[in-house]
C-alpha cells in the first residue's frame, strides 16, 4: 500500500492515480483517529466537552479536559481513539480549542 501510495504521489493526474484513489481512501479509512490533550496547558474553558461531549469531559479534579474512559489509550486520560461518529466533533473540538491542544492524528 506505501508503494502504490508513493507511486501515486509521483504520478499526480494519471489514470494511476484516478485508479489508485478508491484504494488509497480505503487505506486510509481503516487508520483510527487518535486524539491527544496536552492538558497542562488547558485552560478549562469547557468548549471541547461542549462541541463534542461524547469523548471530552472535565475531569473533576483538576478541571482540565480529559478523554471519557471508554475512549481512552492504554487508561492514559489525555490520548483516545474516537468512535467514528465522534471524528467530525473530535475535530471541530480541536479546531475551536482556543490553546490550540487537542492533536488529532489521522
Ligand atoms: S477546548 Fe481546549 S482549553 Fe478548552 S477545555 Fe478543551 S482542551 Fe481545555
Amino acid at each position: 500500500m506505501v508503494w502504490i501510495f508513493l507511486t501515486w504521489l509521483e504520478h499526480p493526474g494519471s489514470d494511476f492515480q484516478e485508479h489508485c484513489t478508491p484504494l488509497y481512501r480505503e487505506f486510509v479509512r481503516v487508520i483510527p483517529m487518535q486524539v491527544k490533550i496536552d492538558r497542562k496547558e488547558c485552560t478549562s474553558c469547557g468548549s471541547c466537552w461542549d462541541t463534542c461531549p461524547g469523548l471530552f469531559e472535565e475531569n473533576k479534579n483538576d478541571s482540565f479536559s480529559q478523554i471519557i474512559e471508554h475512549y481512552r489509550i492504554h487508561g492514559s486520560i489525555a490520548e483516545g481513539i474516537p468512535a467514528p461518529e465522534f471524528e467530525d466533533c473530535a475535530a471541530e473540538a480541536s479546531d475551536s480549542c482556543p490553546v490550540q491542544i487537542i492533536e488529532i492524528t489521522e
